[in-house]
């Protein structure tokens, strides 16, 4: 078999192919035993340059010309780099419906397709509704075909920048986001006035973006929304695809049975339903009533219901108290009356009942627990100065109380 050499190599791709030639530039060529090796570290550069130059090369020069991946120097030892995965969260365990079919579609095209279908793929949507579940889902799918991952939430992408800043080492860091295959970063809203971390992604994004290598973002809330982040930020964000992620009634029936099977529980139609009334559009809240039954048994979700019942109770009656709807006591409306109500029905829902701050700050339409303790705090404080005040919770409490 006749040897080839570089020069000569140059010249068939030069007479073959112009355009052959600016894809050598992708490799490292070298002459090795009369072949002609190109190296890359980057797999997807072997697998897409590389099966084009291949392709095009005619008979003669077929088992000249080889593709190497070069093995990653000393840390990976040829392992890709994977970090922040965890291998709970796959495609399989995801429970697909209306709510979130686009979601979890759009995912699933990501992962197998990272790069080159939508980047970055932007999900929102409140808590608890599998968004960190399907960036896991598709970091593991990635890994698994040997891609470099690092998943992040941005709290701790902009700590390990803090970090690597006051080390010095901040050109590492750069580099090892930069090299990625996928960068998944979750809850992005946490980037928020933070302006350093927001130069130090985009300039990271940009850098991923122009090389194809594929961003999943994950928020709790549209780009638009986002509070305190760049506007050249929020525009890449948007560059790709934004999906919202949503929970309806019959996703979340299956999500129950689905997850009392994992359990190993019984799917019983009574269980089933009152997990359905006893849970918020919550996927982890539905998770952690099921691992109460498992541990308390049944009885356990049926004094929740009784608590929210009695909470219920509550603001019912003093809203009625004070000549309102219960509904101005959930909402915000801000008049004095409505809000010195509103902070007495918290109160008055910590003496009466045995639910925690946070089953309180839900049953008032609060997504916080904090508010709760603020209300029951003013309550507390006024009530040792204002007679009159102290006079009205007294009495309410002692009729409601009677009434549970
Ligand atoms: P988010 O990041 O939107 O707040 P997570 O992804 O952390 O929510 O989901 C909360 C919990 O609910 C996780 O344990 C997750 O596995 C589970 N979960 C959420 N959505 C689904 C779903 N569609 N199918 C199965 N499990 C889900
Ligand atoms: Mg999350």
């Amino acid at each position: 078999m006749e040897k080839l050499n570089i020069k000569g190599f140059l010249t068939y791709l030069e007479r073959v192919d112009r355009s052959l030639l600016s894809l050598l530039s992708h490799f490292r060529v070298e002459e090795r035993n009369g072949k002609i090796l190109l190296i890359t570290e980057d797999r997807r550069v072997k697998e897409e340059y590389g099966e084009k130059l291949l392709g095009c090369l005619g008979n003669g020069l077929m088992g000249k010309v080889e593709i190497l991946l070069e093995e990653e120097g000393e840390e990976g030892q040829g392992e890709n780099l994977v970090e922040g995965l965890s291998g709970r969260f796959s495609f399989d365990s995801f429970v697909v419906g209306e709510g979130n079919r686009l979601d979890s579609e759009v995912a699933r095209e990501v992962a197998e397709n990272p790069g080159r279908v939508y980047n970055p793929l932007f999900i929102y949507g409140s808590v608890g509704l599998g968004k960190t579940h399907l960036l896991q889902a598709i970091g593991n799918f990635c890994a698994s075909k040997g891609m470099s991952v690092i998943y992040r939430s941005a709290t701790d992408f902009s700590e390990e920048m803090v970090e690597a800043i006051k080390s010095g080492k901040i050109k590492g860091f750069r580099d090892r986001y930069r090299s990625v295959d996928l960068l998944l970063l979750d809850d992005v809203q946490f980037l928020s006035g933070k302006e350093r971390t927001q130069v130090e992604f985009f300039n990271i994004f940009n850098h991923m973006f122009l090389n194809e290598r594929q961003i999943v973002l994950a928020s709790d809330r549209h780009p638009r929304e986002l509070r305190d982040v760049s506007d050249r930020l929020i525009s890449r964000f948007e560059g790709g695809v934004v999906v919202e992620i949503c929970l309806d009634e019959v996703t979340k029936l299956e999500i129950i049975k689905r997850k009392l099977q994992e359990l190993k529980l019984e799917v019983q139609d009574r269980i089933v339903e009152l997990l359905m009334e006893q849970t918020s559009n919550n996927v982890r809240d539905i998770e952690g009533t099921i691992r109460g039954i498992k541990l308390k048994g049944v009885s356990h979700i049926k004094e929740k219901g009784k608590r929210t019942n009695d909470l219920e109770k509550v603001i019912l009656y003093t809203a009625v108290h004070f000549g309102l709807k219960p509904e101005d006591l959930l909402g915000n409306k801000r008049s004095r009356k409505a809000s010195r109500a509103r902070q007495i029905a918290m109160y008055l829902c910590r003496r009466l009942t045995d639910a925690s701050l946070i089953e309180i700050a839900r049953a008032m339409g609060r997504k916080d627990h904090s508010t709760v303790i603020h209300g029951i705090k003013r309550i507390e404080e006024e009530m040792k100065r204002d007679r009159k005040l102290s006079h009205i919770v007294s009495f309410l409490e002692k009729h409601i109380g009677d009434r549970l």
